[in-house]
């Protein structure tokens, strides 16, 4: 497997960032790929409308553990709305380069992203109720 991918991707297959469940998260997602069984699990911490904290566990192909544990490095520190950009050509960065028959895999982590931010956009914490918004 290890001329399919880069140094980086291999990287952060062996030695993922942010690693494993956060234990107070402000927002879970999980969701799975039919392409090869891939599950990738996001929880998210925010605090003072940042993204504070951030765990992954991904189970699945080499690229989707990597692409997930990529994820969290750009998601680390962004507002909601910053994250909200992150585009699947964001992790391909990170991870170098990613095979075309691997582009589900940053597909997989831009979809649980999403799926995650809107969670926490449900929250009230996110949108305080503005006290001025019925006063002209
Ligand atoms: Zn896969």
């Amino acid at each position: 497997m290890n001329s399919m991918y880069s140094p980086q991707l291999l990287d952060h297959f062996q030695n993922p960032r942010n690693a494993g469940d956060l234990p107070d998260s402000d927002a879970v997602a999980e969701l799975d790929n039919p392409v090869c069984g891939d599950v990738i699990r996001l929880g998210l911490k925010l605090r003072d409308g940042h993204i504070a904290d951030v765990g992954f566990k991904a189970k699945g192909c080499v690229p989707s553990m990597a692409c997930g544990s990529a994820l969290t490095e750009l998601v680390r520190g962004k507002t909601v709305e910053e994250a909200s950009k992150i585009h699947s050509d964001d992790i391909i960065v990170i991870v170098g380069s990613l095979p075309q028959a691997s582009s589900h895999a940053a597909q997989l982590a831009i979809d649980v992203l999403h799926a995650a931010l809107a969670k926490l956009e449900s929250t009230e914490r996110l949108y305080p109720p503005r006290q001025n918004s019925h006063l002209r």
